[in-house]
């Protein structure tokens, strides 16, 4: 596995390789790796010659400052875990490298950004939109992974691909999640013991939020239900939408036949977590 922290070296080495006619699959990630981000590392392997993992804080996604300091960084161990998980090329840069000089531009998502994540972060989908459009410009990759734990990332990704003409096949992954239940993310590090138990109640509000929808419960019903059910002690409910699962339209009612995604956020103590499910409004 070669590790590089320069963008020229890492843009000769895959000059090279692609130029032997071989495909090139992209994993971008933020680091503390879990089985989440290696099944995209996973998925990249088997549709491709190469996989491309990088692994950076973006800082320009973070709009709080805690956060990003707080963001683990487990270098070591993330590396050893791509070694064994079949990565063959990591881009590790610093900030020097991927911001040599301020950023000056922004970028517009319209709904897309203003909706739930970006409603609660200003300005990170801007951010995650200039670090994406820099790894592609840096790897030139023929599939890029993203998880569908992050949707309303992935769409803004679709989106910017789309924008810019970006000749890149995205793949968005299902969502690894632990025995319990809980979405895999680096955060859940961060919970004490007893808001990790409690945390499994994000993907309960999503599961209860289906089954009434399914059965006959409005929009309005089905949102009420689950802000009451996440009312506990050192939960905090940020967002719970019904949308449409490929452009995040809200509906106000899903008797179409359509892909209904239901996104949640939350506060579990201090750490804030997100979940999504999507399913078929209706049987064909
Ligand atoms: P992050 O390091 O959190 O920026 O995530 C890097 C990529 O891994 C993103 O495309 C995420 O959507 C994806 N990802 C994170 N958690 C999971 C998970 N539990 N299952 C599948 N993909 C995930």
């Amino acid at each position: 596995m070669e590790v590089f922290k320069e963008i020229n070296p890492l843009k000769s080495y895959l000059k090279t390789f692609r130029s032997k006619g071989k495909q090139i699959g992209l994993v971008p990630t933020m680091g503390a790796l879990h089985e989440g981000h290696l099944t995209l590392v996973e998925k990249s392997n088997q549709e491709n010659d190469l996989t491309v993992c990088s692994i950076y804080v973006n800082p320009t996604q973070f709009n709080n400052k805690g956060d990003l300091s707080n963001y683990p960084r487990e270098l070591e161990n993330d590396l050893k875990l791509l070694k064994q998980n079949g990565c063959d090329v990591v881009f590790v840069p610093s900030d020097e490298v991927m911001y040599p000089n301020p950023v000056k531009m922004k970028l517009s998502f319209g709904h897309l950004e203003t909706t739930m994540e970006g409603a609660f972060r200003p300005g990170h989908f801007t951010g995650v939109g200039i670090i994406v459009s820099k790894l592609f410009n840096i790897t030139e990759p023929d599939r890029a992974y993203f998880g569908q734990k992050d949707l309303q990332q992935f769409l803004v990704i679709k989106q910017l691909v789309s924008d810019m003409a970006f000749d890149v096949e995205l793949r968005c992954v299902e969502i690894i999640r632990e025995d319990d239940g809980l979405a895999k993310s680096s955060r859940n590090l961060r919970l004490s013991a007893e808001d990790r138990k409690k945390s499994i109640i994000l993907l309960q509000a999503l599961q209860r939020g289906k089954s009434l929808l399914l059965n006959g419960g409005t929009v309005e019903t089905c949102k009420l239900e689950v802000s009451q059910m996440m009312d506990i002690p050192n939960v905090s409910l940020e967002y719970f939408e019904v949308v449409e699962a490929n452009n995040l339209t809200p509906l106000t009612n899903i008797s179409d036949n359509i892909n209904v995604a239901l996104c949640v956020a939350a506060f579990v103590g201090e750490v804030r977590l997100i979940d999504n499910i999507i399913f078929r409004s209706k049987k064909e």
